[in-house]
C-alpha cells in the first residue's frame, strides 16, 4: 500500500511519502532504546509537564489538525475536532492520575513472612504502535498518553493512508518537550513490522485493526515471546426490548451505527429488536437513517462524509448485494453512488439469514443489519452468536432485565440505554476475536509496564510502600 495521503472526497492523491529504509528504521529504534532510558529517569512530575504541553498544543491547534484528519480519512470536521478534544482530555488525565495509577501497592507483609512486601509498576522500553486510520488521533493518543507517562517509549506505525497525521503527532510530542526518540513515527508499510517487532530491542506492541492484522502480530509476538495488546474488528449488537424507549433508542442508534462514517470497531452494527416493538423502531429508525445528510466533510452540515477508501466501500456494498442477492430486504440506501468521491448511503437491511456475509462479518460502513427476536433468551443467543465480542447496548427499562444483559453480553463492555463509547476513566478492550488487553484506566497504563512484586526481609528500613514515583 502507497504512504500517501488521498482525498476520499475526491479520490485526489495529494501527497505521497518514501517509505523509511531498514537503515532509517535502525536509527529510529536506537534513539527510542536510548529515549526510553533517558524518559524512566525522569519524575512522574517531569512527563506531566510534558504531557500537560502536549494537550496546550492538540487545543491550541486544534482546528489545522482536524482539516489534516478530515482531508487523510474523510471523517467529518466536526467529528475531527472533537477527537482533537478527547485526546487532549486523555493526556491530562493521565498526566493527573499518573502518580496514583503507577504508585506501588502494598501488599500484606505478614502474610508472605516479610518485613515489608509490594508491588512496584516500572515501564518495560519502547512500545511497537501499529495503528489505523478511523481515528487517527485518538488511536494513537490513547496507547502513547499512558505509556509515555509509565516511562516508555513510542514507535508509530500508522496506517499508509495518515502519514500527515502520524507525522504531525511525533512534531507535537517533541514540542511539548518529550526528549528525541521518546515517540517516533515510522513511515513503513506493513511489511515492515515483522523486523521490527523481531528486533530485541522493541519490547512490546499493541495493535489497533483488524482481525487478519491482529493475527499475524500475535504470531509474530509470540515466536519473540513479546507482550501485545490486541484491539481488533467488532460486530456490535444493539438490542431493543419492549420496555425500552423506542424513540429515544432509534434515535441514538442511527448515531450508533454512523459516527465517523459508519467507520468505528464499537458502532453498533447488528440491530435485535424484540417483535413487540420490532416495527415502530424499524420505522423510526430507517427514517432517522435516509435523513442524514450524506457530503462534503468539511461542510457543517453535512452528517456522514465519504468512506476512507474506494476498496472499503466497494467491500461493504459487496456484502449489501450479497444479502440482497440471498433474500434480504433493504429499508433504506444500498445503492452506490456514482461521481467522485468514495460516498455510501446510510443503509437499513433486514430479513437477514445465516449464510449470508451480513450475517458474520463486521459491516466497516454506514450499513445497519435489522434482526426480529421474540425473547429475551433469543437475543442474547443472536447478539452472542458472532466471532466478535467488543462492544455491545442493550436498551431496557427493567431493572432485572439490565442485570441480565450486564451478565450475560459476550463482550468488553456493555452499555445499557447508551451507545458504547470509550473514556480515559474506564477499561476498553473486547473478547474472542475483538482481542485482548485493555486501553485506557489505570489497568491500559499498566498493560506495559512490569507489575513488579517487591518482597523484603527482616533487618529493612521502615520505609514502606507507596514511597516510590518513578
Ligand atoms: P488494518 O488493515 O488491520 O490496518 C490497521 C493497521 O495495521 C495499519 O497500520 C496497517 O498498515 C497494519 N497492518 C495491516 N495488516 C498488517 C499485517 N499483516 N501485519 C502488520 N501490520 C498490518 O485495519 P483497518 O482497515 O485500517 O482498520 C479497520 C479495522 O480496525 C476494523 O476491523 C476495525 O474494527 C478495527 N478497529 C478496532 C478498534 C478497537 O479498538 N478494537 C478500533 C478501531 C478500529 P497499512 O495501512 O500499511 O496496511
Amino acid at each position: 500500500m502507497p504512504i500517501a495521503t488521498t482525498n476520499p472526497a475526491t479520490g485526489q492523491v495529494l501527497k505521497t511519502y518514501q517509505a523509511m529504509s531498514d537503515d532509517q528504521v535502525d536509527a529510529a529504534i536506537e534513539r527510542a532504546d536510548l529515549a526510553y532510558r533517558q524518559l524512566r529517569a525522569t519524575t512522574i512530575d517531569q512527563r506531566a509537564r510534558w504531557l500537560t504541553a502536549t494537550a496546550d498544543l492538540l487545543e491550541a491547534e486544534r482546528d489545522e489538525i482536524a482539516r489534516i484528519m478530515t482531508t487523510e480519512m474523510g471523517k467529518t470536521y466536526a467529528s475531527a475536532k472533537a477527537e482533537v478534544t478527547k485526546c487532549a482530555t486523555a493526556c491530562r488525565f493521565y498526566a493527573t492520575k499518573a502518580a496514583e495509577f503507577l504508585a506501588d501497592s502494598p501488599a500484606d507483609a505478614q502474610a508472605v513472612k516479610a518485613a515489608r512486601a509490594f508491588v512496584r509498576y516500572q515501564p518495560i522500553g519502547p512500545v511497537l504502535a501499529v495503528m489505523p486510520w478511523n481515528f487517527p488521533l485518538w488511536q494513537v493518543m490513547r496507547f502513547a498518553a499512558p505509556a509515555l507517562m509509565a516511562g516508555n517509549t513510542g514507535l508509530l506505525k500508522h496506517a499508509s493512508n495518515v502519514p500527515q497525521t502520524a507525522l504531525l503527532l511525533e512534531d507535537v510530542f517533541r514540542r511539548a518537550g518529550f526528549p528525541e526518540g521518546a515517540f517516533t513515527t515510522l513511515l513503513v508499510g506493513s511489511e515492515a513490522v515483522e523486523k521490527i517487532l523481531s528486533d530485541p530491542r522493541v519490547r512490546a506492541a499493541t495493535l489497533t485493526g483488524s482481525e487478519g492484522a491482529g493475527r499475524s502480530i500475535g504470531q509474530i509476538a509470540g515466536r519473540e515471546l513479546k507482550k501485545t495488546v490486541l484491539e481488533l474488528g467488532g460486530s456490535d449488537p444493539f438490542v431493543v426490548m419492549p420496555s425500552a424507549d423506542v424513540d429515544r433508542a432509534a434515535e441514538v442508534a442511527t448515531t450508533a451505527r454512523c459516527q465517523n462514517n459508519g467507520q468505528s470497531c464499537i458502532a453498533a452494527k447488528r440491530f435485535i429488536v424484540h417483535t413487540d416493538v420490532f416495527d415502530a423502531f424499524a420505522e423510526k429508525f430507517a427514517a432517522n437513517m435516509a435523513a442524514l445528510r450524506v457530503g462534503d466533510p468539511m461542510d457543517a452540515d453535512t452528517d456522514i462524509g465519504p468512506l476512507a477508501s474506494e476498496r472499503g466501500r466497494d467491500e461493504i456494498h459487496a456484502q449489501v448485494r450479497d444479502a440482497v442477492d440471498k433474500g434480504a430486504t433493504v429499508l433504506c440506501g444500498g445503492e452506490k453512488p456514482a461521481g467522485e468521491g468514495w460516498f455510501y448511503p446510510p443503509t437499513v437491511v433486514t430479513d437477514l439469514t445465516p449464510g449470508m456475509r451480513m450475517w458474520s462479518e463486521e459491516v466497516f460502513g454506514p450499513v445497519a443489519g435489522l434482526y426480529r427476536v421474540s425473547s429475551y433468551d433469543e437475543a442474547i443467543e443472536v447478539a452472542n452468536g458472532t466471532a466478535f465480542g467488543l462492544g455491545s447496548n442493550a436498551w431496557t427499562r427493567d431493572p432485572a432485565e439490565q442485570e441480565r444483559f450486564a451478565a450475560d453480553l459476550d463482550a468488553g463492555n456493555v452499555y445499557v440505554n447508551g451507545m458504547t463509547t470509550s473514556f480515559p476513566e474506564l477499561p476498553f478492550g473486547g473478547v474472542k476475536n475483538s482481542g485482548y488487553g485493555r486501553e485506557l484506566s489505570a489497568l491500559g497504563m499498566r498493560e506495559f509496564c512490569n507489575t513488579k512484586t517487591v518482597w523484603v526481609g527482616e533487618g529493612a528500613a521502615s520505609a514502606g510502600a507507596g514511597a516510590h514515583a518513578e
